[in-house]
């Protein structure tokens, strides 16, 4: 008889749906059905049960092919690399629990590494927009029970966050709001015609990277100017801006969702710095929060890790002892087409699929240690490839949800014997380096 587990939290997007229930099989050690989850969050369970799942690390050998070593094998390989780099990298941090991101902290302290997480080529911009502009937020759950307006803007929900509109932010009934997706206007700012914007009351298809003019010409009807706007402001028509901009500030309680539409495209920080400013106009009329759409599963907790730690959530170099922040210098992108580095080391992330592809050629040059359960392009131009266990599936800790909730994640089946977690792998590295400096 399958056994059925409750309250599991799925560890893959921001939204951290902790509904999940999974059928296991009764010696525990399989899942057998996982229901609840959208497709993507499914296939993460499902896919960790593949009978071709590597279960021992493997090193690159002269001729390009594998060889399989042991763990000990791969410690020994880790921490030598990263004691005998001048500048490493380690870079990653977003799909593991935060108890491994402190360990990780810890072996970054001892090389002095450069520490960059996945927030450097998302919403990175985000994070230095709320460090100059503060920011007006809310949970998840104030949005379900209360919000009547909602606006994503250059994010796509419907298939980066699937459950996110059922959830929280658009169909579900909550306290005060009974009528669910009827008693919510919803609007969605995209160029795209997406799956998300199918969905809307309003669809405004702003001009490529011309939110900042947008966000600009709301703040202009919010302070009763509407009428000296353009005819048409980032393609889209006077009457549509004034028309929305007065409903937004006849709303009840409302909140800007952004995703990477906003936070990559020309402006950057600063379009971040106009919709937390068009959110602060908001709340002279009405209650109004914003919130970025992460991606990562934790890429929240490894900014609040870093923040407890250093006061940084990325873009961190420990090289002298004691942190600095300075993105652009210490970012992970600019440090690698700079040349600066001698080794990378990769976890819970995979910036062989999204770092640019001159980015990606010079990693391969460099000494490089990826630690993940997949096989992915990263460990692809790796010479140490170490398998772990699944975060969220065969281990538990603390996550961040996407509005900085922590949820304490559950292990549902055991690891493939013999499999180390994350946290075991470089705790085994911080060990390892200490004897080697002396430490
Ligand atoms: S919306 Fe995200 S967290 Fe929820 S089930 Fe889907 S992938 Fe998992």
């Amino acid at each position: 008889m399958p056994v059925r587990v409750t309250d599991v939290v799925c560890p893959f997007c921001g939204t951290l749906c902790d509904d999940l229930e999974c059928d296991i099989s009764d010696d525990g050690k399989k899942i057998l059905e996982i229901y609840n989850a959208c497709a993507i969050g499914a296939e993460k369970f499902m896919h960790s049960q593949s009978d071709d799942r590597l279960v021992l690390p493997r090193m690159r050998q002269e001729d390009g092919t594998w060889k399989n070593v042991s763990y000990e094998e791969a410690v020994e390989y880790t921490a030598q690399m990263l004691s005998n780099a001048v500048k490493p990298l380690m870079y990653g941090w977003s799909s593991t629990n935060c108890e491994a991101q402190s360990m990780g902290s810890k072996v970054g302290e001892l090389c002095g590494a450069q520490m960059d997480n996945t927030a450097t080529v998302c919403h990175g911009s985000t994070l230095i927009a709320i460090q100059d502009a503060g920011v007006p937020t809310c949970t998840l759950g104030e949005i379900k029970n209360r919000a009547d307006f909602i606006i994503f803007w250059g994010c796509n929900p419907a298939h980066a966050h699937p459950r996110h509109m059922s959830r929280y932010s658009i169909f579900p009934r909550g306290f005060f709001t009974g009528k669910g997706h009827k008693g919510r206007t919803f609007v969605v700012v995209d160029p795209r015609h997406t799956d998300t914007a199918s969905l809307t009351d309003y669809h405004l298809p702003v001009e490529q990277g011309r939110d900042y003019e947008l966000l600009s010409a709301l703040r202009v009807v919010f302070h009763g100017e509407g009428d000296r706007l353009p005819e048409v402001v980032a393609g889209i028509p006077k009457e549509t801006i004034i028309e929305v901009g007065e409903k937004m500030k006849a709303a009840r309680f409302g909140c800007i969702f952004f995703g990477m539409g906003v936070t990559q495209s020309i402006s950057k920080n600063h379009n971040i710095d106009m919709a937390i400013n068009v959110t602060r106009d908001l709340n002279e009329f009405s209650k109004w929060s914003i919130m970025p759409m992460r991606g990562h599963y934790n890429v929240t907790g490894s900014g609040e890790v870093w923040g407890w730690q250093y006061g940084y959530p990325f873009c961190i170099d420990l090289s002298r002892g004691y942190a600095r922040y300075n993105p652009g210098e210490s970012s992970s992108n600019d440090l690698i087409e700079r040349g600066e580095l001698d080794a990378v080391f990769v976890l819970g992330s995979d910036p062989g699929a999204h770092f640019p592809f001159s980015a990606v050629k010079k990693m391969n040059k460099l000494p490089c240690v990826c630690v993940d359960p997949h096989i992915t392009p990263t460990t692809v131009v790796a010479d140490l490839h170490v398998p772990v266990a699944f975060v969220g599936v065969e281990v538990g800790g603390c996550a961040y949800r996407m509005d900085s909730v922590p949820i304490e994640t559950h292990k549902v089946v055991d690891p493939p014997e013999g499999v180390l977690t994350d946290e075991e792998f470089l705790e085994k590295v911080y060990e390892r380096m200490k004897e080697i400096k002396g430490v």
